[in-house]
């Protein structure tokens, strides 16, 4: 009876524990499953958190871009020259990357060809309306700043169009459409601007009133368009027998004007006869038809004849009126003829 009993407590206990066992197992089991899908979990967290990371990197890169465009924008719209819009360029492109040195290239010059074969060198080229105005040259740029360089390129491009397009509306705005020669307003603005350097300067000015001669006979003759084209030659005599720092200028009609900084009479009277000369000497060609156009020009020279624009250009008239009187085709200078 006792052996029964024993028998059925130990086969009870056995019982028992392998249950407790095989709870303990499960649980273990239900332990590792929590395990493994809170370590899935935490990866997935962990994940999410790196490409929250990256994309504040890359949304802070954009700002910054953003930011250095408007930047750059801002400052080169203010800029009325190239050299100043590069300079403003240059200094936003250092502030965001290193390089060695950035140029800003003639669009004809021949060491564009060096630049786009040396590896040195990045080059940027800058597109007009309908050609190229020029490049960005770049050494020693890194090649992960290639793109943010481009960029900012691009709008320095814009603004260099901008700055030439300016350019080309000032140059139209001061320039006679006829004569391609400044405008009687932009001439007598400069004459203005030289009378008071020369008082500065204590230095001489001579200003020439030009004339082409029986004029009104080219146009009864020829008819108004050979007449312009005429008149568009005299012009261009005018400006080839001047240096680069004379003005010239369409006073109205046929009439011309010409300023000479720095020129006494004497001067003024040997660059008149040079370009009367050079007038009676050309066959002007006006298209089917060449003709002979003869000029007078008379001469004022500051300070003697004039302290003030409107003394010289009176003066000039006055001289004008006498080289007319004399026969045409002269040279007269204000002082000699005097009384
Ligand atoms: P003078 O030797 O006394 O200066 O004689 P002129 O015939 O040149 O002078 P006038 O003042 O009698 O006539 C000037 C002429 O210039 C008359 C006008 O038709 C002509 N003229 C003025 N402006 C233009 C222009 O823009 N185009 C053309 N084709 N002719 C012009
Ligand atoms: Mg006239
Ligand atoms: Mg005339």
């Amino acid at each position: 009876m006792i052996v029964i009993s024993s028998i059925i407590v130990m086969a009870y206990a056995g019982l028992v524990m392998y249950c407790a066992r095989k709870v303990s197992v499960e649980q273990e089991l239900r332990a590792q499953e929590k395990v493994f899908e809170e370590s899935v979990h935490s990866q997935k967290l962990a994940n999410k958190k790196e490409s929250l990371f990256l994309e504040k990197m890359r949304l802070e890169n954009e700002t910054l871009e953003i930011f250095t465009l408007y930047e750059l924008t801002k400052d080169i719209t203010k800029s009325l020259s190239e050299q100043e819009a590069f300079e403003i360029f240059k200094n936003t492109l250092s502030r965001h990357g290193t390089f060695e040195e950035c140029l800003l290239v003639h669009p004809l010059s021949h060491e564009i060809k060096d630049y786009k074969k040396s590896e040195d060198y990045f080059v940027f080229v800058l597109q007009g309306e309908k050609k190229k105005t020029g490049y960005l040259v770049i050494k020693g740029l890194a090649e992960a700043n290639r793109e943010k360089f481009m960029i900012l390129g691009n709008q320095f491009a814009l603004a260099f169009r901008r700055v030439k397009l300016y350019q080309e509306i000032e140059r139209i705005a001061i320039t006679d459409s006829l004569t391609e020669i400044y405008t009687r307003r932009y001439a007598l603005g400069r004459l203005q601007e030289e009378i008071r350097r020369s008082k500065m300067r204590g230095s001489p000015l001579s200003f020439l009133m030009i004339d082409a001669d029986f004029f009104k006979d080219f146009n009864d003759t020829y008819g108004h368009l050979t007449g312009d084209q005429i008149l568009r030659e005299v012009g261009r005599l005018i400006r080839e027998n001047i240096r680069e720092i004379d003005v010239a200028g369409r006073y109205g009609g046929e009439e011309f004007c010409v300023i000479l900084p720095d020129t006494d009479r004497e001067g003024a009277r040997f660059v008149a006869e040079r370009i009367r000369q050079a007038a009676e000497g050309a066959l002007v060609k006006a298209y089917d038809t060449q003709v002979k156009v003869t000029l007078s020009i008379g001469v004022s020279t500051y300070p003697e004849d004039g302290l003030h624009m409107e003394e010289l250009i009176d003066k000039s008239d006055w001289a004008l009126y006498r080289a007319k009187k004399e026969g045409r085709n002269r040279v007269c200078a204000f002082g000699v003829y005097r009384g």
